[in-house]
C-alpha cells in the first residue's frame, strides 16, 4: 500500500518550513538552501549554493567560525549555536542580520552534512523591549506614586521579601536584609491597635471565598523605634483556587500627608456644622416661637377669661364657652401655623428623582467619611439589579449619612475599637419597597432612651443637638417612606427605613 505522503521530496519539505535553512556539506560549503533562507540572506539558489559557509558569517567572527566548525565536526551534536552569545549571519547586501541558530548533524550516504536553522531574532527583541519599557514605565509609575507592592501567600506571609515593604513596616535595615535573605518574613507591621480590627476585617474579606476578592483598606502603623505614626492604604486582590485564598496581590501606599490634611477638613467641617446646626436650632426655635407667640397670649388671655368667669357666684356660661372656644381656635392656629413653617422649610428641597439606592448607599459612605465618619468597616449586602427607588437624592444621602454618624459616635463613645457596620439594602416583598438597614456594634439602646429618640432635641451626647433622628424621620416620611429604631435590638443598635420603587 502507497502512503501519499512519501512521495513527498526532501525539497518540498525543505521549502515548505517557515524558518530559514542551509544544508553545509563536511567541507564548510553551502549545498542546498529552502526559500525562506534564500528570501532572508537575498541570495539566489544559483549564487549560494557552493559559497563557503563563512561568506555568510561577518568578517570579526571569521576566524573563530572556523575554529568553531572544525570542533563541531569532530564531536556533531543536535544543539543551539553560540550558547547564549548574540550570533550575526551576512545577508548578500553585507547587512548583519541578528539571528538565533541551530545546528543538527544529518548523515547522507555516510557523508555528514549539518543543517542549519536561522531563527530571527528581532521579534523576541522588540517583545524583549517592550517588555523592558513596560516594566521600567511600571517602576517609574510605582516610584512617582509612592506605591510598594505586596504579594502574599495563602497565610498571609510575604512571598517575596520586599524591602520597601519591610521599611513600610516599620523594620530596621538590617531586619530587611535578613528577611530578604531567608526569602519570607518575620517583620510584622506594628498596626495601631485601634485599627488592627478593621484591618483584620478587610483581610478576611478579601480572602473569604465566598466574595469579591477585594481588598481596600486604610489602616495606622506604628514605628516600633520612633514611635512615629503613619498611614497606609493597601489595595490588592485575592486569588483563588479550589475555593481557596492562595494569594494576596496588591499595593501599599503611604497617605499620611493626605490624612493630615483630611484632618483639618473635617475639623474646619466639624467647626462649621456644629455653627451652622446651632444656627438653623436658634432658627427654627425663634421661627417656632414666632408662630405660637401670639395665640399663645390669647389663650393665656382667654384662660384667665374662664378662670374670672368661674370664679363668679352666678357662672355666666355665655362668657365662659366663649373664652374656652377662643382658646380652642388659638390651639388650631398655633398648630397650622406650625404646619405651615414645616412644609415651607422642606419646599424646595423636595425634587423627586429615580435612584439607584445601592449607589446612594455608596456615595453616602464616601460623605460619611469625608465628615470624619471612616474609622469603620463597612460590610454591604446590596441586593444586585434592585429596582430604581424614587426619592429627593440629597435627603436619602442625609438619612444615611445621619444614621452612620450615629453608629459610629455611639461605638466611639462606648469606646469600642473601630468596628463593623453593615449596611444591608433589599425588596422588602411585604410593602414592596426598597428596605435599607444599618447595624452597628455598639452599645444599643436602653428601652427608656430608645422611647424618646425620635423626639426634637432630644440626646444623651454631650454635644449633641437631638435633631438627627428626628430629621431622619421626617426626610423618611417626606419621601414616601419610614424609618424606625429595630424593636429587637440584641447586639448594638438597628435602624431601618424603606422608600418606595418608583412605579
Ligand atoms: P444626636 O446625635 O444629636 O444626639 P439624634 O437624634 O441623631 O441626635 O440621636 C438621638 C439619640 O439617639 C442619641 O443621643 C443617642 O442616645 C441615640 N442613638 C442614636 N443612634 C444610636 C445608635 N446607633 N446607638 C446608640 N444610640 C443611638
Amino acid at each position: 500500500m502507497a502512503y501519499p505522503l512519501q512521495s513527498l521530496s526532501f525539497q518540498t519539505l525543505f521549502d515548505a518550513v517557515a524558518d530559514a535553512m542551509l544544508l553545509i556539506s563536511d567541507t564548510g560549503k553551502v549545498t542546498e538552501a529552502n526559500t525562506a533562507a534564500l528570501s532572508l540572506l537575498g541570495y539566489t539558489a544559483q549564487e549560494i549554493i557552493g559559497l563557503p559557509v563563512e561568506a555568510l558569517v561577518p568578517q570579526r567572527y571569521q576566524a573563530q567560525h572556523i575554529k568553531h566548525r572544525t570542533k563541531f565536526a569532530k564531536n556533531p551534536e543536535k544543539r543551539p549555536m553560540g550558547s547564549g552569545n548574540e550570533l550575526a549571519v551576512l545577508t548578500k547586501e553585507g547587512k548583519e542580520l541578528e539571528v538565533d541558530i541551530g545546528l543538527s548533524p544529518i548523515s547522507y550516504q555516510e557523508k555528514p552534512y549539518t543543517l542549519v536553522t536561522f531563527y530571527t531574532v528581532a521579534k523576541r527583541k522588540s517583545v524583549e523591549q517592550a517588555l523592558r519599557i513596560s516594566e521600567e514605565s511600571l517602576r517609574l509609575a510605582k516610584k512617582a506614586a509612592g506605591l510598594v507592592v505586596f504579594d502574599f501567600d495563602a497565610d498571609l506571609k510575604m512571598r517575596d521579601a520586599n524591602k520597601q515593604l519591610l521599611t513600610y513596616w516599620g523594620a530596621e535595615p538590617d531586619q530587611t536584609e535578613q528577611n530578604t535573605e531567608k526569602n519570607s518574613s518575620t517583620v510584622l507591621p506594628q498596626i495601631h491597635p485601634d485599627d488592627s480590627a478593621i484591618r483584620a476585617s478587610a483581610l478576611r474579606h478579601a480572602t473569604d471565598p465566598l466574595g469579591n476578592g477585594e481588598l481596600k483598606v486604610e489602616y495606622r502603623i506604628i514605628n516600633p523605634t520612633t514611635g512615629d505614626l503613619r498611614w497606609i492604604s493597601a489595595t490588592g486582590r485575592a486569588h483563588f483556587r479550589d475555593g481557596r485564598a492562595t494569594r494576596l496581590l496588591g499595593v501599599v501606599r503611604d497617605i499620611t500627608e493626605q490624612k493630615i490634611i483630611e484632618k483639618k477638613l473635617q475639623d474646619q467641617h466639624a467647626e462649621t456644622e456644629t455653627l451652622f446646626a446651632k444656627e438653623v436650632a436658634t432658627q427654627t426655635a425663634s421661627a417656632i416661637a414666632h408662630e405660637i407667640n401670639q395665640p399663645l397670649t390669647a389663650i393665656s388671655a382667654y384662660s384667665e377669661v374662664a378662670l374670672h368667669a368661674l370664679k363668679q357666684k352666678v357662672i355666666d356660661s355665655a362668657s365662659l364657652k366663649r373664652a374656652l372656644e377662643g382658646c380652642v381656635a388659638q390651639a388650631q392656629r398655633a398648630g397650622s401655623s406650625l404646619h405651615e413653617l414645616l412644609s415651607f422649610l422642606h419646599k424646595g428641597e423636595m425634587t423627586r428623582e429615580q435612584l439607584d439606592i445601592n449607589n446612594v448607599v455608596k456615595e453616602a459612605l464616601v460623605v460619611a467619611k469625608s465628615y470624619g465618619y471612616s474609622d469603620f468597616h463597612p460590610v454591604l449586602q446590596l441586593e444586585n439589579n434592585i429596582r430604581l427607588v424614587l426619592g429627593n437624592k440629597t435627603q436619602v444621602l442625609k438619612i444615611i449619612v445621619n444614621l452612620l454618624r450615629n453608629a459610629v459616635e455611639a461605638m466611639r463613645e462606648a469606646e469600642i475599637a473601630p468596628s463593623e457596620i453593615s449596611i444591608t439594602v433589599r425588596t422588602n416583598a411585604n410593602i414592596n419597597m426598597a428596605h435599607v438597614s444599618v447595624q452597628d456594634v455598639g452599645p444599643g439602646l436602653n428601652h427608656e432612651v430608645a422611647k424618646h429618640i425620635f423626639e426634637p432635641f432630644f440626646t444623651t451626647k454631650s454635644k449633641g443637638i437631638g435633631m438627627g433622628l428626628a430629621i431622619s424621620r421626617s426626610l423618611a416620611e417626606a419621601n414616601g417612606g419610614q424609618l424606625w429604631l429595630d424593636p429587637d435590638f440584641k447586639l448594638g443598635a438597628t435602624f431601618h427605613f424603606t422608600l418606595p420603587f418608583s412605579p
